[in-house]
């Protein structure tokens, strides 16, 4: 049974055996019948057999020549080719008539072939054909051996007389021993040989599909093992050049904006400060362009999960009038919220991608407006502790034509390409906003009339939290900018240490934090860390994730480990984003998680957060 064995590692070795296989078969089978034949043939020969000579050179001769044609070209061309299945088939058959009018074991024998064929490659036309054949090869043998008067030894066994009594001057004759022929041929020949022969096929076409049945199921098993390795490597590397690229592409952009940060803030040149304004505009593009290729590959690859938590749906719709405002601003457009005062001031959810998901809807409303109004429109209704909310997008903008409505939805599709050129874009963003939104339980709607505008719906049910009445969003807006402008500190008796490989990471970290007057301690390994924490307390750690020797995630060990830290918090600082989610590195043991590129306000929320309140003034710069 070795040759049914697969070799799970080369499933073209397998298939190149299962050819070879069919092949060796039908050889042998060619190969037995032959010398079968030629058995009788010398039996014959000596007197032993009673068939007449002149049947066994009419059989003998042509078969021989015709066997001689199957090897050599079974041998020769490949059994995948088609014709050639059919040509062995009309060989076979030839043989199988030749060979029948004379020696009836070898019409059996013979036609076992087309069956190995036609099980082996389980084709069923074939089956048919060979049944079909047998039909009119067995009425061919018989009546073609009544009408030349040939005949063979089951022929003459089937009458009631004796072979002899067959022969009339040296020929046989039927006719000699019975007053109906025709029927006689039919009833005895015909009929019980067709039969015979059918059955006989049959039984053997049930044994060879049970052969190849199992040859089937474990050429499949080989191939579907196979593609499941070949379709893991490739996610695996799939996964992995993305977190390297992640890494590699962010740690370049987070020096770009956070040394661009420092010329924003330290010079007062009209035009250096524009500059800084376009270096800045264009690397967070840059960096959303990367965030959602991510996003997508994390959701198709199923890696997506929601992080759900309590959140303030003022604080949402701040941010978003915050980010969308100064864009609409830029294109003249006029930006509403028209936010119900009676929605509920906090639910639990995951308000990072609901964030994501409006952005991305009102963005594109911006990109694809040229002037107008661009809404974003949210009520609710409530039951019990849950909220139905509604949030539609509209703008008054290109709209989209009727052909590419279905296709919008589509990752990587951009329609209209000559009329948006100067509009940036990745074709990535609805197709994540609705896959967000399925993960979420909930559909993304849309009505676009060409030229006139579009609009995006969608409905999301969050438990409520807090039911309170959110207010007057406006005024939110308003308190939110002016806490924002207060919200400057300085804390010069804090000490910060901050782990990183890279240099200009360290120095965009320190200048990010100048003007805090923090104390700022930097490594630039894992060892030189806890080399400094054996002789100094932090307030607070920062460590990267990404360096030689000893990772982030070891470092943070053996802090813990040696009780180095003196209990300062310790935030991962990494440029993954793939591995970025927060949970895996609280889970690991860090305190909090800070992705690169840093974005200046996070960091100080963060350093807010954690540094002791005695160690903080607010408000200073002001
Ligand atoms: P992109 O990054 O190109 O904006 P999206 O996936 O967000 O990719 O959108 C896909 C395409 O759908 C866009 O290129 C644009 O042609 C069309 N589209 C999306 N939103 C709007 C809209 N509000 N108005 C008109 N066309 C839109």
């Amino acid at each position: 049974m070795k040759l049914f064995t697969p070799k799970n590692d080369d499933i073209s070795v397998y298939i190149e055996d299962r050819e070879y296989i069919a092949n060796t078969y039908v050889l042998r089978c060619f190969s037995v019948t032959m010398i079968i034949y030629f058995i009788t043939f010398l039996l014959n020969i000596l007197g032993i057999f009673v068939i007449d000579q002149r049947l066994m050179w009419q059989g003998f001769i042509p078969s021989l020549i015709i066997y001689l044609a199957v090897y050599l070209a079974l041998k020769k061309i490949s059994l995948s080719d088609e014709r050639t299945k059919y040509f062995i088939l009309f060989n076979v058959i030839v043989v199988f008539t030749i060979l029948g009018v004379s020696i009836t074991y070898h019409v059996v024998l013979v036609s076992l072939l087309p069956f190995l064929y036609a099980t082996l490659y389980s084709s069923k036309k074939v089956m048919r054909y060979v049944y079909i054949l047998t039909v009119i090869s067995t009425v061919i043998i018989v009546y073609g051996g009544y009408a030349f008067g040939l005949c063979d030894a089951n022929m003459a066994l089937l009458t009631t007389a004796r072979l002899a009594d067959h022969v009339v001057d040296g020929q046989f004759a039927l006719s000699a021993v019975n007053s109906n022929p025709h029927f006689t041929l039919m009833l005895f020949y015909v009929v019980p040989r067709c039969l015979i022969y059918v059955a006989f096929m049959t039984i053997c076409n049930s044994i060879f599909r049970i052969v190849s049945g199992s040859l089937e199921k474990a050429k499949l098993t080989a191939e579907l093992e196979k593609a499941k390795i070949e379709a893991e490597n490739a996610n695996n590397a799939k996964s992995q050049f993305l977190a390297r690229m992640s890494h590699e592409i962010r740690t370049p952009i987070n020096a770009i904006i956070g040394m661009n940060e420092m010329i924003r803030r330290e010079s007062s040149e009209e035009m250096i400060q524009g500059y800084a304004y376009d270096v800045k505009t264009s690397s967070e593009l840059l960096l959303n362009i990367i965030n959602e290729i991510l996003d997508s590959s994390k959701i198709e690859s199923g890696k997506m999960e929601l992080v759900m938590d309590n959140y303030e749906l003022g604080s949402l719709l701040n941010d978003l009038y915050n980010m969308i405002g100064f864009k609409a601003k830029e294109k003249n457009l006029q930006l509403v919220f028209e936010v119900e005062p009676t929605l509920p001031k906090a639910c639990f959810g995951d308000d990072k991608r609901i964030r994501q998901i409006l952005l991305n809807l009102l963005s594109n409303a911006v990109k694809y407006t040229n002037e107008g109004t661009v809404t974003l429109k949210v009520t609710c209704k409530t039951e019990g502790d849950t909220a139905q909310f509604y949030y539609t997008v509209k703008d008054t903008g290109i709209g989209i034509k009727e052909e590419d409505i279905g296709k919008i939805y589509d990752a990587f599709s951009r329609f209209e390409l000559e009329r948006n050129r100067h509009v940036e874009g990745t074709g990535l963003g609805m197709n994540i906003a609705r896959q967000l939104l399925q993960l979420m339980g909930s559909e993304l709607q849309m009505q676009s009339e060409y030229g006139k505008g579009s609009e995006f719906s969608f409905v999301l049910v969050q438990k409520v939290v807090d039911a309170s009445p959110l207010g007057d969003f406006r005024k939110r807006i308003l308190e939110g900018s002016k806490e924002k402008e207060n919200n400057d500190y300085i804390a010069p008796k804090a000490k910060i240490l901050v782990v990183d490989d890279s240099i200009i990471n360290l120095k965009v970290f320190a200048n990010l934090l100048k003007r805090t007057q923090i104390q700022i301690c930097e490594a630039e390994s894992g060892r030189e860390c806890l080399h400094i924490l054996g002789q100094q307390t932090f307030d607070m750690i920062f460590i990267d994730h990404m360096m030689p020797e000893m990772d982030g995630i070891e470092t943070m060990h053996e802090i813990r480990a040696n009780n180095l830290g003196n209990g300062a918090p310790i935030i991962m600082l990494t440029a993954n984003a793939i591995m970025g989610d927060k949970e895996k590195y609280i889970n690991e043991g860090f305190d909090d998680f800070l992705s690169k590129p840093i974005m200046p306000d996070k960091l100080d929320k963060m350093i807010m957060q954690y540094l002791p309140e005695d160690k903080v003034t607010i408000g200073v710069n002001e």
